[in-house]
């Protein structure tokens, strides 16, 4: 379960944040006066959130002689513990030494912070607000434990936080269940899209391995694509539906483009898209908007241009197709991966699945966050995020959210918009840096209130 350590100086109402999320009726079993406690614990509860909460009040009394060391080494103790930590400081009182102390030493560590400004009812809050900001743990989430107020503001800076440890132990849950010899893992859902006489149906059967499907010039008969289970060297694919074979005989189908509406819903089942074209006819209109509908969809994306037997000048045609992709997807374009081969002689379709569960195996990817946290830094230390009205953008922590695909978030310490070309930026480089190729990769910013 995903677990947040209260932590901050003494009297910043700690116990009165733990016991407001506990619920008072199971704090007080946990807590027990009298009994020197390091610390407790508690089932917490924010809106449909819950966690393991823990609570490093009641330290006061014991060590008020080296209290920052002392402290220490207890908190160090619950944040080994926590997947995030809230940092309480007193809006009222503004901040101590002690706090700084704190911000200072969880800047340090890759665990995320969300800085909690307490006792934020009323006016008297303000100076402590401002104060708060300084110690460079972003804005504070203001709230007032006493009072429940805020609470919805602490929800917000939480609620991704738990999404991606989530998302995390999902992923490696499914990742052990695919270890082995197969079994029990998962189909990679691979779709086979295109113009219809591109080869689809060719390029089907000879990797199905038998005539599953009909083909061919006298093929007049209605062929129903389902879906379709085959391992590839002990890895199960399902092919879904693929759009394009569905058809009534070969007279229409001249006249048949093929219909986006059904390539989307074809797309959405996928993982993995195959976009066939024709080496003879190279890459449409209606084929770049199918590529960008995958794209879009956040599937991972292969070209594959069949009857490559059929290429006169096989590089300038090779090179016409990527030129093609690289001008009309800027980002990714000549990062799409490109096959050619012959689905009739069967020449070059051993290269098909290789590159399939590669591209699979980038769109499931997930990144530490010690690794991308370091990664982030190094990024705005080369290029720092612009000025937004006189004070620089400041990307204090990167996680991501979830994979399938690869989707960030980036936590601002202000409020500003990013410029795009910023998110660019950071999208390229992940792309680069930790090889996610031509994978939609997404990146949502949060500023805290
Ligand atoms: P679909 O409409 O995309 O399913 O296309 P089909 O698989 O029915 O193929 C259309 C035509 O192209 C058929 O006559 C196939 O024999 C032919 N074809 C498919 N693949 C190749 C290939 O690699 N080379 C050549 N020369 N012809 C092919």
């Amino acid at each position: 379960t995903f677990t947040v350590a209260i932590i901050g100086r003494p009297n910043v109402g700690k116990s009165t944040l733990f016991n407001r999320l506990v619920g008072k009726r199971l704090a007080l079993v946990d807590d027990q006066p009298g009994v020197t406690r390091d610390r407790r614990e508690g089932q917490g509860r924010l809106a449909d959130l819950t966690f393991r909460i823990i609570d490093t009040a009641g330290l006061e009394e014991a060590f008020d002689d080296s209290l920052a060391g002392r402290m220490r080494s207890q908190t160090e103790r619950a944040l080994a513990d926590a997947d995030a930590v809230l940092l309480l400081v007193d809006a009222r009182t503004g901040t101590t030494p002690l706090d700084n102390h704190f911000a200072n030493w969880l800047r340090s560590t890759d665990k995320p912070v969300i800085l909690v400004a307490n006792k934020a009812e009323g006016k008297a809050a303000q100076g402590g607000l401002m104060d708060a900001y300084a110690l460079g743990l972003g804005s504070p989430v203001p709230l007032s434990a006493e009072h429940g107020e805020g609470m919805e503001m602490l929800y917000d800076a939480l609620r991704p936080l738990v999404d991606a440890a989530e998302a995390a132990e999902k992923a490696a849950r499914e990742a052990a269940e695919g270890d082995g010899d197969g079994k029990g893992e998962r189909p990679l859902a691979l779709a086979i899209v295109g113009r219809p006489n591109v080869g689809k149906s060719t390029l089907v059967n000879r990797m199905l391995g038998e005539e599953r499907m009909l083909t061919g010039p006298e093929a007049g008969v209605t062929r129903d694509a389902i879906a379709s289970d085959w391992a590839w060297k002990g890895r199960p694919v399902r092919l879904v539906d693929t759009a394009g074979l569905r058809r009534k005989s070969r007279v229409s189908e001249k006249l048949e483009k093929l219909s986006v509406a059904e390539s989307l819903r074809t797309i959405r089942l996928a993982e993995v898209v195959v976009l066939l074209l024709d080496a003879a006819e190279g890459l449409d209109k209606q084929d770049l908007t199918i590529a960008s509908h995958v794209v879009e969809e956040g599937r991972a994306l292969i070209i594959a241009v069949n009857k490559w037997d059929l290429a006169r000048d096989r590089d300038a045609t090779l090179k016409a197709f990527r030129d093609r992709l690289a001008t009309s997807f800027a980002q990714v374009g000549h990062n799409i991966p490109v096959v050619t081969f012959s689905a009739m002689t069967g020449q070059g379709v051993d290269k098909l699945m290789p590159a399939v569960f590669k591209a699979h195996e980038a769109w499931n990817r997930r990144v530490p966050t010690a690794a991308l946290n370091r990664w982030l830094s190094d990024m705005t230390e080369r290029h720092p995020p612009p000025m937004v009205k006189g004070r620089r953008l400041r990307l204090r922590y990167m996680t991501q959210i979830k994979s399938r695909p690869p989707t960030f978030a980036v936590f601002q310490s202000s409020r500003g918009e990013l410029p795009d070309s910023y998110g660019r930026y950071l999208q390229n480089g992940l792309r680069d840096d930790f090889g996610f190729g031509a994978v939609p990769i997404r990146i949502y910013f949060r500023s805290g209130k």
